[in-house]
């Protein structure tokens, strides 16, 4: 069963494939439906959202959930997938309160 952790397809429809089922659906509730129906971040977006998070975290800590009121347009969904990418560039720290910060 290790096809369906690694599996990049609605899991729902991985499990009946295995149990023999043609054409299964999509369940469309799974987190790989979800995450297909996610509106794709082009690069002008993701260069405008890192730029903005880099500015209003820049050597003063905000609590993250103010960072999404920065952003109502975009879904929180994208702006997590930035703040990962910072995160893991090792720029964007996380305090135990849930606040944001980056140095350097
Ligand atoms: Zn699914």
């Amino acid at each position: 069963m290790l096809g369906y952790i690694s599996t990049i397809n609605c899991r729902s429809t991985f499990i009946a494939r295995y149990f023999g089922e043609d054409a299964p659906e999509d369940c469309g509730i799974c987190d790989q439906c979800l995450r297909s129906k996610q509106p794709k971040l082009n690069s002008d977006q993701f260069a405008f959202i890192y730029k903005t998070v880099i500015e209003r975290t820049h050597q003063q800590s905000i609590p993250v959930a103010s960072l999404f009121d920065h952003f109502p347009e975009i879904h929180s969904g994208q702006l997590r997938k930035v703040i990962d990418f910072i995160q893991a560039e090792g720029r964007l720290g996380v305090d135990g309160e849930g606040n944001v910060r980056v140095d350097g």
